[in-house]
């Protein structure tokens, strides 16, 4: 399947239009799961750049005046448009990403429909401080306005997912955006934009550009027409984003990687328990910010656990990605899935025990980026294995003894973006939910995600939140507008200053 290709329709969408970039870099889009050539493109340079800030700053101030009525009936035919090509682009995320049509199907295309719909829903209901007089003699009105050209940088794990959480609360708060996506994973991210347009969304509202992070990343970053960037990725390009925005004093929105911590105490539902640790570690291969990556089990519980996990994975059917019938897909890349098989390798030197997998399965097309469901014990709590993001099907079952064990090992990473408890008890759960240090933390289960509940991380998985009416808090500002009410010429105040006659 070509989607498209150098015959000049192009994986960039600047002001409406589609077309290659102007770089020298060209770039040939996958499917990793069989090798195949899905589009081969030529990418943006730092010149797309500056024309998609261009368009997106022209469409600013129209877009930003249109009433908020206006904006959400646009979104809602938007969804309509993305709901009749959902078939569509669920083949095209599956197969650019490697992942199994019924996840594409039930999760990826499904999510992104109904997050337009929320946002259609929530840009009539910007929220502030009721107008008032706070002092006797001035009105006080808050203002919310949205900010200008917001640059958003999405990753490659869930192509239109993080495309929609970018652009949905920047476009429905008035801004204009210029996104760029992974260069591996462009194909869906342009299809969305090409759907807001058909939707009536005016041309530079929502712009494109497919390029590198050296390139394109880094010169929409540091453009000065751009007011704010957000940025999904892993944490070491996150600081890169943070220092260049800090640099000019430009809002940042960070969402970073994670290594959630999956905390099953004594009294949990075991099979519920083991069945949620592989769902929650293999959803989407384990390229997931929020997979369950560290299952801690309570020591009585621990060997149960690990043997029915372990027999859950082996039943994991890999396969193609467009047969409804597999489960797991490949990783996005070979490179991707070499950095998986190096962390496990490592591992296991480390003297860590590989419970199942650990090696490419066999089975799978020999140019497929798989990697079979992995299960680790024995590690040590500092180890590489523990403390990093892996981002690939592998979970480690580590056994802990008191209930305050289990909450200082589920803290004892650098990130803290998701985590779950399970148990039984409704003081433990309460407490689990209080003293893990992660943006979501999930109760008898792991991974769900709701478009009215926000999504977001404590250290170093960022700050600043997705979804949710409180990711307008990142993409508006709060205006205070002061109106004097009395008419006096001296003011009762100017007596501090002067009592002049
Ligand atoms: P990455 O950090 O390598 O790249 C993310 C994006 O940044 C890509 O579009 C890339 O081209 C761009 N980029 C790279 N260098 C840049 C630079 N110098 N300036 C500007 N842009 C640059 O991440 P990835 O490998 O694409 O994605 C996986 C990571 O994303 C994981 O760490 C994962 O946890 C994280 N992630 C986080 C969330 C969340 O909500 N917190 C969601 C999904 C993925």
């Amino acid at each position: 399947m070509t989607e498209t290709s150098t015959d000049g329709t192009g994986q960039q969408y600047i002001g409406g239009k589609r077309r290659s970039g102007t770089s020298r870099e060209q770039v040939s889009v996958i499917n990793p799961s069989n090798g195949d050539v899905l589009a081969t493109d030529t990418l943006a340079s730092a010149d797309d750049v500056d024309e998609a800030v261009a368009a997106a700053r022209d469409a600013f101030t129209g877009w930003s005046r249109t009433s908020p009525a206006e904006r959400s009936e646009a979104m809602l035919r938007w969804a309509d448009n993305l709901q009749q090509r959902a078939e569509e682009l669920a083949a095209v995320e599956s197969s650019n990403g490697g992942k199994p049509i019924k996840l594409a199907r039930g999760f990826d295309i499904p999510g992104v429909i109904d997050n337009v719909r929320f946002f259609a829903g929530a840009a009539r209901n910007l929220e502030g401080k009721s107008a008032g007089e706070y002092s006797p003699e001035h009105t006080s009105t808050i203002r919310r306005e949205p900010l200008g050209v917001v640059g958003s940088i999405a990753p490659w794990n869930y192509p239109l997912q993080m495309a929609a959480w970018k652009v949905l609360p920047a476009v429905a708060a008035g801004n204009t955006v210029v996104l760029k996506p992974s260069e591996l994973t462009p194909l869906t991210s342009v299809m969305f934009a090409e759907a807001a347009t058909e939707a009536g969304i005016p041309d530079g509202v929502i712009n494109i550009v497919t390029g590198t992070g050296s390139t394109a990343g880094s010169a929409l970053v540091g453009h000065p027409d751009v007011a704010m960037v957000s940025f999904t990725g892993s944490t070491a390009v996150g600081r890169q984003v943070a220092a260049t925005a800090a640099g000019q004093v430009k809002r940042v929105h960070l969402e970073l990687g994670g290594k959630a911590p999956f905390v099953v105490f004594d009294d949990a539902d075991l099979e519920a328990a083991a069945r949620g640790a592989v769902a929650g570690a293999l959803i989407n291969s384990g390229q997931d910010c929020t997979a369950a990556t560290r299952a801690y089990v309570q020591r009585p519980r621990y060997e149960a656990f690990v043997d029915r996990v372990r027999e859950l994975m082996e039943g994991v059917r890999l396969g193609p990605v467009d047969d409804p019938a597999t489960d797991m897909g490949s990783l996005i890349s070979r490179r991707q899935r070499d950095r998986v098989a190096g962390m496990v390798d490592r591992a296991r030197q480390d003297g860590a025990t590989i419970v199942c997998g650990g090696y490419n399965p066999e089975g799978t097309p020999a140019e497929g980026a798989y990697y079979a469901p992995t299960l680790i014990t024995d590690a040590a709590q500092d180890s590489e294995i523990v403390q990093q993001e892996i981002f690939g099907p592998v979970l480690v079952c580590l056994p802990y003894d008191t209930d305050d064990d289990a909450i200082r090992l589920a803290n004892d990473t650098p990130y803290g973006l998701a985590a779950s408890a399970w148990t039984g008890n409704v003081f433990r759960s309460q407490r689990a939910g209080r003293d893990i240090q992660a943006g979501c933390v999930w109760i008898n289960d792991h991974i769900p995600i709701i478009s009215e509940m926000p999504h977001g991380g404590y250290k170093a998985s960022g700050f600043g939140k997705d979804m949710s009416a409180y990711s307008f808090d990142d993409y508006t500002n709060v205006k205070h507008v002061m109106s004097d009410i009395t008419g006096d010429q001296q003011k009762s105040w100017h007596d501090l200053v002067f009592t002049g006659r």
